[in-house]
């Protein structure tokens, strides 16, 4: 009996994990596809200044629809092109894609635009700059209007060339922002030996904010310290207008979140842009 249940659990294991090898390298294929066919889209998501509840910046985010597998979660295909190296053409794609929605945006407002990078990007330093540099001189958006989120796992392993061209972005004018921060691993000393502009304070905070005191007294300290270190601070997650009155209470200047709206396709959020801000809760 013992035994039997035991080769149960094996074989259950084995295709168990048959089926995650299956299609991680049937979404690997279709990946490349999808890079070659250029349906990768991108969604934005407001960010919004608390006090005044304006729109001042959009976060791209990569969205895949595939003909098969339906919507693909980045949280499942940005890990994917990490090991397979296709996150170079895919953040390619992003700033190229991003850069020329702001440009024609800034017609009608001058909202900052958010590119998340992976730290694999970092891996080929002067080849991200390129990237960079293209996407802005093609779309014409003044660096000042790019926002660069990276992660704290970028400050772990970083390179000298890491912070050279992290201080050459910023001397051009391009704003660096650490995203879901306080869930890594970095040091607090990493925060003033980059040059950042801002941190996006993680949802996870958010999430139990109001039930929870000790994520309230993080929340609290994070922003002290963010003043003091000059930093700009976004609270990411906001769900319920609770939140938003206790961030704005504390001096959080800017938010994202359902609350405001999902992140929308760019024909969406131009309709968010040109009614200033109505909560919607459409897209995905
Ligand atoms: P992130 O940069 O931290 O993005 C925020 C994530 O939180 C997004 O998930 C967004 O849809 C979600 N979110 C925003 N507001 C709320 C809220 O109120 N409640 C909840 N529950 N979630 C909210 P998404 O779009 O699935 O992206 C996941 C992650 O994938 C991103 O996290 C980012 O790390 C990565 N990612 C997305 N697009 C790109 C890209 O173009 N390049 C790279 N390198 N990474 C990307
Ligand atoms: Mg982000
Ligand atoms: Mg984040
Ligand atoms: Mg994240």
């Amino acid at each position: 009996r013992v035994k039997q249940d035991g080769r149960n659990a094996f074989s259950f294991y084995n295709t168990d994990m048959n089926r995650d090898v299956q299609r991680t390298l049937e979404l690997d294929g279709r990946l490349r596809q999808a890079i070659t066919n250029d349906s990768l889209e991108l969604y934005y998501q407001p960010i919004i200044e608390l006090e005044s509840n304006r729109i001042v910046g959009a976060e791209a985010l990569m969205r895949w629809n595939d003909a098969k597998f339906g919507f693909v979660s980045p949280e499942e295909f940005i890990p994917l092109a990490e090991k397979n190296g296709l996150i170079h053409q895919l953040g390619e794609l992003a700033i190229n894609k991003a850069c020329m929605q702001a440009a024609e945006w800034q017609k009608i407002s001058p909202l900052q635009i958010s590119i998340n990078f992976s730290s694999v990007q970092f891996r080929y330093c002067d080849k991200l700059f390129k990237q960079i540099c293209h996407g802005l001189t093609q779309s014409g958006l003044p660096a000042d209007k790019l926002d660069i989120e990276v992660t704290e796992s970028l400050l772990i392993d970083h390179s000298d060339e890491v912070v050279t061209l992290l201080n050459k972005l910023q001397s051009m004018g391009a704003q660096l922002t650490i995203d879901d921060f306080g869930t890594g691993y970095s040091s607090l000393s990493y925060l003033h030996k980059f040059p950042f502009n801002k941190l996006k304070i993680d949802r996870a905070f958010l999430r139990n904010m109001h039930a929870n005191d000790a994520d309230r007294e993080l929340v609290n300290a994070i922003i002290a310290m963010a003043k003091a270190l000059n930093l700009k601070v976004v609270a990411e997650g906001i769900e319920e207008q609770w939140s938003a009155d206790y961030l704005r209470f504390i001096n959080c200047k800017y938010g994202q979140g359902y609350l405001y709206s999902k992140p929308v396709p760019a024909k969406e959020f131009e309709l968010l842009l040109s009614h200033k801000l109505k909560p919607i809760l459409c897209g995905q």
